[in-house]
């Protein structure tokens, strides 16, 4: 999770994400070499110090919150 106010780095392991991208990837028939997933946002800190909190209804993905990006390197 990167924080958009202060750029602090959280770093996550979440099993599900993991199984769900494996799963995702072995429909495409695809072969993941590396990956990384970012999560933007605000961290609790900056959504403390600021009066009205900087989460924008409209900018948050659909679902689940949790906006998944799968790169990859060659
Ligand atoms: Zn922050």
């Amino acid at each position: 999770m990167i924080c958009l106010g202060c750029g602090k780095i959280i770093e996550f392991f979440e099993p599900k994400i993991e199984e769900l991208q494996d799963r995702v990837c072995a429909r495409a028939g695809f072969r993941a070499v590396t990956h990384s997933h970012h999560i933007r946002g605000f961290c609790r800190d900056c959504r403390k110090s600021t009066a009205v909190d900087p989460e924008i209804e409209s900018a948050r993905p659909p679902r689940d919150g949790a906006r998944l990006l799968i790169e990859t390197e060659s």
